[in-house]
C-alpha cells in the first residue's frame, strides 16, 4: 500500500525520481503529477482534474486514478524486482561520513572537472604501460610468501581507499552520503557508499561520483610505481599491492558484474534497470510458449554479451571444478596433507560455492521473473 513515507522529486534533468525506502526509482511524469499530490493531501477529485491537463490523458476518471494507482504505483512500493544501487547486504556501518567532513573537503580539488578527466585518463595509460613493461614479474609471484600475507592488509586499505573516492566525489556535487559500511555482495565481503541521493544528479555527475573509487585507486597506483622503481628491496611486495589493486579496478570496470562500471554504462546510455531489462529478455528468449521481449537494441546488445560473458566464467569455473575434482579429494583424505595444502583446499571449496551461488542466482530470478509475468 501507499504510505507517506516517500520523496518525489524532479532533477536536474527534468527525470522524475520516486525515493522509497532508502530506494530510487525513475518514474513518468503521471506517476509524479499523482504522488506529489497525494503528499500534499490534494483531493482525488483535484488530481483527476489535474491530469486532464497532459496530453493523452484528457479522458481520465476517478476510477482510472484508482486503477493507475493500483497497477503502476502500488507495485513500486512493493517492489521485489528492482535495480537497487545497493546490491551489498548490510552488516554493519563503517563511518559516517557527515561527522568527518573536515577531514574530507580538501580532497575536492581533486574532482576539478577538468583535472579529473586528465588525471583519470593519464593514470589509466601509466598503469597500463606499467604492467605492460614489467609482465616478467608475473612469473615470480607463484615463489611469493609472506608477500601474500601483507596483501591482505592492502586489500583492506584499498577498499577504504576506493569509498573515500565516492564520498569525496558526492561531497563536490552536494551530496552527504549516509554511511560507508562493510556487507556482503554475492559471497564476497565488501565495503559500500549509501549513496541514495544520487539520483538527484545529471547524468555527468553520476557519472564521476561512480568514477570516484576507481579514480583514488588510480593515485594508489602512481604511489606504488614510484616506490616501485625507488625501493629495489622492495620490488615483489610492491608489484604484487600493484596487481592487486590494478585487478581489483578492471574488475571494477567490467559492466557486467553490478560495480562502479555497471552504473557509468547505465547512466552513459541512460538505461534505468539495464540489468533487470536484459534478464527479462534473455529470460523471453528462453522461454516456449511466451512472445519475445521486444527492447531497444543496446539492452538485447547487453543482454547478449552479458549472457555470453556469464557463460565463459561458468566454463572457467566448471573446467577448474572437474579438472581438480580428484586432487581434491585425495587431499582431504589425512590430516596432514590438509594441513599441508589449505590454501589450495580453501581455493577449491570457494569456486564451489561461488558455482553453486551462480546456478542458485539463475534459477532464482528466472523464477521471480516468471512469477513478475504472471502478475501482470
Ligand atoms: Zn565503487
Amino acid at each position: 500500500m501507499i504510505n507517506n513515507n516517500f520523496q518525489i522529486t524532479k532533477n536536474k534533468e527534468n527525470q522524475f525520481i520516486l525515493e522509497i525506502n532508502e530506494k530510487s526509482f525513475l518514474v513518468g511524469e503521471v506517476v509524479y503529477m499523482i504522488l506529489s499530490r497525494i503528499k500534499k493531501s490534494i483531493s482525488e477529485d483535484e488530481i483527476v482534474d489535474d491530469i486532464k491537463g497532459i496530453k493523452g490523458y484528457e479522458n481520465f476518471t476517478i476510477l482510472k486514478l484508482h486503477q493507475f494507482l493500483e497497477n503502476e504505483i502500488t507495485p513500486l512500493f512493493n517492489s521485489q524486482l528492482n535495480d537497487s544501487k545497493n546490491p551489498v547486504k548490510k552488516i554493519f556501518t563503517v563511518i559516517k561520513p557527515e561527522k568527518h567532513l573536515n577531514y574530507f573537503s580538501f580532497l575536492i580539488k581533486l574532482f576539478h572537472l577538468n583535472f579529473f578527466w586528465t588525471a583519470f585518463i593519464f593514470q589509466l595509460v601509466i598503469s597500463s604501460l606499467f604492467i605492460y613493461k614489467n609482465l616478467s614479474f608475473y612469473n615470480q609471484m607463484a615463489e611469493f610468501k609472506i608477500e601474500w600475507f601483507f596483501s591482505f592488509f592492502f586489500l583492506v586499505f584499498i577498499m577504504l581507499i576506493h569509498e573515500l573516492g565516492h564520498v569525496v566525489a558526492s561531497l563536490k556535487f552536494k551530496i552527504i552520503p549516509k554511511e560507508i559500511g562493510f556487507g556482503f555482495y554475492f559471497i564476497y565481503p565488501a565495503l559500500y557508499t549509501n549513496l541514495t541521493q544520487i539520483w538527484k544528479l545529471n547524468k555527468f555527475e553520476k557519472v564521476i561520483v561512480n568514477l570516484g573509487g576507481i579514480y583514488f585507486q588510480l593515485f594508489i597506483n602512481l604511489i606504488l610505481i614510484g616506490l616501485f622503481y625507488w625501493l629495489n628491496d622492495y620490488k615483489n611486495l610492491l608489484f604484487l599491492f600493484f596487481t592487486i589493486n590494478f585487478g581489483i579496478i578492471l574488475f571494477n570496470l567490467n559492466p557486467f558484474f553490478k560495480f562502479d562500471g555497471y552504473w557509468v554504462f547505465s547512466d552513459v546510455l541512460k538505461i534505468p534497470n539495464l540489468r533487470a531489462k536484459a534478464n527479462a529478455y534473455l529470460v523471453s528468449l528462453i522461454k516456449l510458449n511466451g512472445s519475445r521481449k521486444n527492447e531497444i537494441v543496446i539492452v538485447k546488445v547487453y543482454a547478449v554479451l552479458y549472457f555470453v560473458f556469464m557463460l565463459f566464467i561458468w566454463c572457467l569455473i566448471t573446467k577448474y571444478i572437474v579438472l581438480n575434482f580428484d586432487i581434491f579429494f585425495k587431499r582431504i583424505k589425512t590430516f596432514h596433507s590438509i594441513k599441508n595444502n589449505l590454501d589450495y583446499l580453501l581455493g577449491y571449496v570457494i569456486t564451489l560455492i561461488l558455482a553453486f551461488r551462480i546456478v542458485y542466482g539463475f534459477v532464482f530470478s528466472y523464477y521471480k521473473i516468471r512469477k513478475n509475468d504472471k502478475r501482470n
